[in-house]
């Protein structure tokens, strides 16, 4: 049964899992090499669950509870802990270098997840000591908000360890959808190539940026416009995710498309930046093209 989490990475990722689950009443142990990060992520959890006390959806008891199920430290020890989810930064490097640290603290029961958006979790489990025990846990950003988690089985996660989290995630009041281990699970599969190919329509000059967002939020219903969801995502991590589906799966509709490239090569990340396909800098964004 799991009782305790521990949390790899107090970024945006890692933040938002430690919030969802000492909500639902997990024990939670959040970890980073920062102590800054750490504290910033504390502080992040405190506002976030301020707005909803203020909206009536939590109680001012609940969070003071919820707060004071978070510990944090800078050391990679998880003896307590029954399962590990791993929210550190996207880096194939660094996040095997943490598993090597962390399995021999872990016990044998205990379950390993990974968040990655884009490495394969078959490659990563295969590097622990327990690939039947390890999976894929996919969180939307920003968690307490997003319903979905993707559970992505690798080739030898067991039925039992994959069963235990779909349970879990549910108890984390989310919405888990199974995806196989492919490039960019199912999300990410389907949405970045679309973002990709708003791009080209702007590069080929189809539309200008308010005439494809416009047009995607009006003529589909989508809540926010290609060109705008991926200034919020980040075009870096959009370049990304087009290079990870055009490796992984070889196929030339996966090609990034240049004008993608060339505002990553400029610095214009999105709204991170301040700059990206809007320009954040006044009161309203304006179209950079
Ligand atoms: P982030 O940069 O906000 O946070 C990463 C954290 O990992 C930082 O606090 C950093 O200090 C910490 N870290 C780095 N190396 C570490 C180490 N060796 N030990 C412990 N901590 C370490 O990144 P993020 O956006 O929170 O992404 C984290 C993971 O979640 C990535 O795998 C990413 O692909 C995935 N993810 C991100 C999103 C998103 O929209 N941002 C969505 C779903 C999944």
């Amino acid at each position: 049964m799991i009782e305790t989490i521990g949390i790899v990475g107090a970024g945006q990722m890692g933040n938002g899992i430690a919030h969802v689950a000492a909500m639902a009443g997990y024990a939670v142990k959040l970890v980073d090499i920062s102590a800054d990060q750490l504290a910033r992520a504390v502080a992040t959890i405190d506002r976030n669950l301020g707005r909803q006390v203020a909206k009536g959806k939590v109680s001012d008891a609940d969070k003071a509870a919820g707060l004071a199920r978070i510990t944090t430290s800078t050391v990679m020890d998880f003896a307590d802990c029954d399962l590990v989810i791993e929210a550190a930064t996207e880096n194939e490097t660094v996040k095997r270098a943490i598993f090597a640290q962390i399995c021999p603290t872990l016990r044998p029961q205990a379950i390993l997840c990974t968040n990655t958006s884009s490495i394969s979790v078959t490659r990563l489990g295969a590097s622990t000591d327990r690939p039947e025990r390890f999976m894929g846990m996919h969180f939307m950003n920003p968690v307490p908000v997003m319903q979905l988690v993707e559970l992505i089985r690798g080739i030898a996660t067991s039925q039992e360890v994959f069963a235990e989290i779909r349970t879990l995630t549910e108890r984390l009041g989310k919405t888990p959808v199974s995806a196989e281990d492919f490039p960019a699970f199912i999300v990410n599969r389907i949405l970045l190539p679309m973002i990709n190919e708003a791009v080209y329509t702007l590069y080929e000059g189809v539309g200008s940026v308010s005439a494809i967002d416009t047009a995607m939020r009006l003529g589909s219903n989508h809540p926010m416009g290609p060109l705008e969801l991926a200034d919020f995502i980040g075009l870096d991590t959009c370049l990304a995710v087009m290079h990870v589906l055009h490796d992984g799966l070889a196929d030339s509709k996966y090609r990034p498309c240049p004008l993608l490239v060339k505002y990553v090569e400029a610095g214009w990340l999105g709204r991170k930046t301040g700059k990206g396909f809007y320009d954040y800098s006044g009161e309203t964004p304006v179209p950079t093209r």
